[in-house]
């Protein structure tokens, strides 16, 4: 009884880019549980095992409640805020005095407010006058805001959630959604149309197992494939060509280019019969509403942006955008992926708005009331230039906010040599105990989910609003409070009068999106997005005029996109070599991705749940073929050398047919798995290939 709630409020989940609903109930002021919210059009009434447990893993005892600053003998030690932040911005200001004001740079998160992103953005370029700084969106959804922008004229994910639901063919590539978005994938188990399920991934994944057709390809043969379905759709007569003709431009080029693709030249390629590909293409041609989904396997590779765009051009070939069930549809990442995308200012000026353009400068420079020369005049590098750019001495200090590149940078080995030379590491984070944390000379502790308020925007473009619902451990703050702190003790705090909390920073990025193509003028207040149960962008004051947003609303009805001309654009490219083939010393491919619905990205937060911690192996693990596994004498729990030219680790065998022949599997949530992957990336987006390098495999 004495748990007994006497209050119930919102909030909205913490994890993917879902973004489920969730009812936290409350007694005395803080959340004793939570349930799903059944009205929120999102999940209705539906969380995955991360959600139930989002306020378990707040309670851990590795949380980091008070700073720690390392002292000349390499031991950390706790010190008052005051210590913590006198350091930090003596120490900033002196190797940016040494080695000029770009020589610091920022590593932000997808999984902080959007008024904290758009604080971090504002605090480091405008006012500490750092050049470069770039998000851990670079490693999940770079390529589908390239592909987007190129393609659409703005990244702009075209679809609304109950689009799974009205489709007549679904079609995934790269995506595990049952295990990745378990909420979608029960959006998908909804539909009545007995949809067409298409399923483009070298693993019989839990969704291609579920799927009507799986191809079943070799790793990084999806361009082509994608190119040959393309052809076919051509050939086939299955081009809306009114809609061709009035909405897109690049038709002849594209129609030239994949002339060479025929199903009958890729089928050894790709590892998919020439009959197999036709039905695919045919399947989505002939569909009234096909719909076109792609995560993961697409924007981590080395062709991500191309591929992508594979993608777009079938929907726009096929007329499929703009209609219920329709659309070429990235399904993004984190909580607020998104929100990065928006209001990170690293990659764009906030609001999508350039750097370059002084117009857009002074747009911007108007709606924070500050001096337009104080806005850089270039982009900023990103994430892999940065790094980059500390191996040659042109970065020394860094402050990574929320997110554990020590863990999840490609190529790990070289990651942490990199963190190691840095004359200044500074760490904001929830715990003390992450990979990076552990390379700091200052860790800032913060308040996480639940112990602070903001919005995060979903996959759907949903304004969502998330409650402190908790008081935060210890001396943690919101990372909204040390951005404000830092900015005082930096000297830029009259700068930053107007951002006193996070609505009255909501009211800063609303001026700034005003007549944009994510205009959010017409939101009220942060009350209004919870009382409609989030708002999808657009949602301009014009349109506000008519009324309250519908619940579901999707892009380009009209037919018409971003670009001066209106038109969609159609982006064909030559296909890449592989960057590391299996050869005779490293025979087998090595694929990456999510493990179970259970595990988070580094484990942060989910290795603290005793719950989630029983919903998966402790140890971390490799599948193997059973047929391999049969000739290099490995049994089902053995342990065995995984090798590649990077690393060497060893781990348990999983002998499972969901992995092809000559294919290694390993979740991404073990610290081994990036000791063996390449560094390389999308020379268009920037984002890491973390689905392709080549190892080896035996008893170990
Ligand atoms: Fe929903 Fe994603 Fe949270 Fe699971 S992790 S409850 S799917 S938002």
């Amino acid at each position: 009884d004495s748990m007994q709630p006497d209050a119930t409020t919102t909030a909205v989940c913490g994890y993917c880019s879902t973004g489920c609903g969730l009812r936290v109930h409350m007694k005395d002021g803080e959340a004793v549980g939570l349930t799903p919210e059944t009205k929120y059009p999102v999940n209705m009434g539906m969380a995955c095992p991360k959600g139930w447990e989002a306020l378990r893993v707040l309670e851990s005892s590795d949380r980091a409640t008070v700073p720690l600053l390392r002292g000349l003998d390499g031991q950390t030690r706790e010190v008052s805020w005051d210590r913590a932040l006198q350091f930090f911005t003596s120490r900033f200001k002196g190797i940016q005095k040494t080695h000029g004001k770009d020589s610091v740079a920022f590593l932000s998160t997808g999984q902080i407010a959007c008024e904290e992103m758009a604080f971090l953005g504002a605090l480091a370029k405008f006012g500490m006058g750092m050049l470069h700084g770039d998000g851990n969106t670079r490693q999940c959804m770079a390529t589908a805001v390239t592909a987007y922008k190129e393609s659409f004229g703005f990244d702009a994910p075209p679809y609304t959630y109950e689009d799974f639901e009205a489709s007549d063919c679904l079609v995934f590539v790269g995506s595990n959604l049952c295990v990745g978005h378990p909420i979608l994938w029960e959006r998908v188990l909804r539909n009545r149309n007995q949809p067409q399920i298409i399923v483009l991934d070298p693993r019989r994944t839990e969704t291609a197992m579920a799927a009507t057709q799986h191809l079943q390809l070799l790793p990084k043969s999806d361009l082509a494939l994608l190119y040959a379905i393309t052809q076919h759709i051509i050939v086939a007569g299955l081009v809306d060509q009114q809609f061709v003709a009035e909405h897109t431009s690049g038709y002849e080029q594209l129609r030239q280019h994949v002339a060479a693709f025929t199903p009958d030249a890729v089928a050894d390629q790709t590892g998919i019969s020439a009959a197999e590909i036709r039905r695919a293409a045919e399947t989505i041609g002939r569909a009234g509403a096909a719909s076109l989904w792609w995560t993961m396997g697409v924007n981590q590779s080395y062709e991500g942006t191309r591929t992508a765009q594979a993608i777009i051009n079938i929907a726009l070939l096929t007329g499929n955008i703009g209609r219920p069930g329709t659309g070429a549809n990235s399904v993004t990442g984190q909580c607020n992926a998104m929100g990065s995308r928006l209001w990170s200012n690293t990659t764009n000026l906030f609001g999508h708005h350039r750097f370059e353009d002084p117009q857009h400068r002074q747009k911007i420079a108007d709606c924070l009331n500050i001096d337009p020369q104080l806005i850089p005049q270039q982009n900023g590098w990103s994430y892999d230039r940065i790094m980059e750019g500390v191996r040659k001495g042109e970065i020394r200090g860094l402050w990574v906010v929320a997110t554990n590149p020590a863990h999840s940078w490609i190529e790990q080995g070289d990651a942490r040599e990199l963190l190691d030379r840095l004359d200044f590491l500074v760490v904001q984070d929830m715990y003390h105990s992450t990979e990076t944390a552990r390379h700091a000379d200052l860790l800032l502790p913060a308040a996480g989910w639940g112990e602070k308020e903001g919005t995060f925007i979903n996959s759907e473009r949903r304004y969502m609003l998330h409650k402190r619902v908790k008081k935060a451990p210890g001396q943690a703050l919101a990372d909204f409070q040390i951005f404000r702190a830092i900015a005082h003790y930096w000297g830029v705090g009259e700068m930053f009068s107007q951002w006193t909390d996070p609505q009255a920073v909501f009211r800063i990025m609303q001026a700034a999106s005003a007549g944009t193509w994510c205009d959010i003028t017409g939101i009220e207040d942060f009350q209004h997005i919870d009382r409609q149960r989030g708002i999808q962008w657009p949602w301009s004051a014009d349109s506000a005029a008519d009324g309250p947003p519908a619940t579901q609303r999707r892009l380009f009805a009209d037919g018409h996109f971003a670009h001066p001309d209106g038109r969609a654009r159609l982006i064909v490219d030559d296909l890449t070599p592989l960057p590391e083939r299996p050869d005779e010393y490293f025979p087998f491919f090595l694929l990456t991705g999510r493990g179970t619905v259970s595990q988070w990205h580094t484990q942060t937060r989910t290795s603290k749940s005793p719950v989630l911690r029983k919903l998966y192996p402790q140890q971390p693990y490799v599948e193997i073929h059973p047929y391999d596994a049969g000739r290099l004498n490995i049994q089902h729990g053995d342990q065995v050398a995984v090798a590649s030219r990077r690393g060497r680790v060893t781990v348990t065998a999983f002998v499972t047919p969901t992995v092809a022949r000559g294919q290694a599997f390993m979740p991404m949530h073990y610290e081994v798995t990036n000791q063996l992957t390449l560094r390389h990336f999308d020379p268009y987006s920037k984002q890491p290939s973390y689905k392709d390098c080549a190892v080896s495999l035996q008893p170990a």
